[in-house]
């Protein structure tokens, strides 16, 4: 048995009932093997062991009164996973699957994002399984304020910066970031994804999705491609799916699907994005009612099918595990050349498996979905040095983060001797200033 199996095996033994995290684990783990090898010095600190098991983890009750004023009970959750390279920095995310399995594998692979990113944050992760669905605005900002009057104590502006995730947009950040000032009484960059008024950074909003794009426009130039012209298939209706569609018809290729946890949107003319936006956003309705308004548009119950749409690039965009073997399957058999993953941890690792055995370009979430927390990072340096950039600014600046993780990941996979394998490239290149900060520290 090697370093990362006996690892492995015993996050699997030490962790039970934490599939997710097993998968996370597993996935990055397997692809540290030429760097364990390299370094002999990281088993004997135990670096492997330390850099999978979290550095903290808090749980809470989060109670709250509904409108009726029946009394609900949630959990929270805050995984600060490793500070090696900066205070921790990861989203919070409130939906019901959310429990500790889920929190630890984000957070996890967040170290390895934020390392991605160049910028000096490391790894957290945070939420509830508080499900926002068919709440009102005074419910989620009941609910808001409980979940702040604990995790304040928890975090700061150079300790713990959360962000949004699924279910936490600029609403809820917005009732955390109110009830956080009225506590701490201070106006500090202690969340990031704030509003335009108090804080927060042009872009973003836009960043996961830009971002998305960005590094596939990249993969794809150096190939000599463009996204002009592309169909395109993006699972997902939220945030990243939206501003990855956005970016991706600026740039002239066409998205023919999305869709939301009930089921699928086909639009053969190309998704009318103002349409989604506008039931999404402002509506806050569900994705089935696109079809009712654009002529010529299907919806289909259940989100598997998307999968089956012929595309060129397809760009997961919603939760974990969308894809599995047999929808990867699917789509090799349909021509797609390219995915990348907006969502964390879509693809299973079946999954991943076959998109790299039928040579498709496959961009692990890791690094295909950075630009969210690299411009999270942008607004805190603006936080701290208490100005603004413009979205010209910002923009470049994450256009130029995405390119540069893209040939990080790149030159590491050929570094190590698997060119174009970017699962392991990524993993690799992220991991390693993470390690050497963690051996700068000694035993911590
Ligand atoms: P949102 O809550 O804005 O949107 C999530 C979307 O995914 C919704 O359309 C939702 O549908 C759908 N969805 C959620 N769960 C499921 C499910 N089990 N099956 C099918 N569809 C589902 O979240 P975001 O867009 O912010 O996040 C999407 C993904 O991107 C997540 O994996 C997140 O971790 C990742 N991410 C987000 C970042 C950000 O900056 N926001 C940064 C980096 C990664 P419904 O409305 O029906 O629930």
């Amino acid at each position: 048995m090697d370093y990362v199996e006996r690892v492995l095996a015993e996050v699997k033994e030490r962790n039970p009932g934490e599939p997710e995290f097993h998968q996370a684990a597993t996935e990055i783990l397997n692809g540290l093997r030429p760097v364990v090898a390299k370094h002999p010095e990281y088993e004997k600190a135990a670096l492997l062991e330390r850099f999978v098991e979290p550095e903290r983890v808090i749980m809470f009750r989060v109670p709250w009164v509904d409108d009726a004023g029946k009394v609900h009970v949630n959990k929270g959750y805050r995984v600060q996973f490793n500070s090696a390279i900066g205070p921790y920095k990861g989203g919070l995310r409130f939906h019901p699957s959310v429990n500790l399995s889920i929190i630890k594998f984000l957070g996890l692979e967040q170290i390895l994002k934020n390392s991605l990113t160049g910028l000096p944050i490391g790894g957290g992760k945070g939420g509830s399984d508080f499900d926002p669905k068919g709440k009102s605005d005074n419910e989620i900002m009941k609910f808001c304020q409980s979940f702040m009057t604990e995790l304040y104590r928890h975090i700061g502006q150079d300790t713990d910066v959360p962000a949004g995730d699924i279910g936490v947009g600029g609403r809820e950040i917005g009732f955390l970031f109110g009830q956080y000032k009225r506590i701490r009484d201070e106006h500090v960059g202690v969340l990031t994804g704030r509003g335009l008024t108090y804080g927060g950074s042009l872009v973003r909003t836009e960043a996961t999705g830009y971002g998305l794009v960005y590094i596939t426009a990249e993969a794809l130039r150096v190939r000599g491609e463009s996204f002009e012209g592309k169909t395109v298939v993006i699972s997902g209706s939220g945030n990243v799916a939206i501003y990855a569609t956005e970016k991706a018809q600026q740039l002239g290729a066409k998205v023919v699907a999305m869709y939301d946890s009930n089921g699928y949107i086909y639009d053969k003319d190309g998704i009318k994005l103002d349409v989604v936006k506008e039931i999404k956003e402002k509506e806050r309705a569900r994705i089935k009612v696109y079809a009712e308004r654009v002529p010529g548009a299907e919806y289909h119950e259940g989100c598997k099918g998307i999968w089956s749409i012929p595309c060129d690039i397809a760009l997961p965009c919603a939760t974990q595990n969308e894809i599995d073997g047999e929808s990867a399957r699917l789509l090799v058999k349909n021509g797609v050349k390219y995915v990348a993953e907006g969502a964390n941890m879509p693809t299973d690792l079946e999954g991943i498996e076959v998109f790299q055995k039928a040579g498709v370009v496959f961009l692990p979430a890791k690094a295909a979905n950075a630009g969210g927390v690299a411009t999270s990072a942008l607004e805190m340096a603006q936080s701290s040095g208490r100005l603004y950039w413009t979205f010209e600014e910002v923009d470049a600046k994450l256009k130029n983060i995405m390119v540069n993780i893209y040939h990080n990941m790149d030159r590491a996979a050929k570094d190590y001797g698997c060119e174009g394998d970017y699962v392991t490239g990524a993993n690799i290149a992220g991991f390693i200033k993470v390690a050497e900060a963690m051996m700068a520290h000694g035993i911590v």
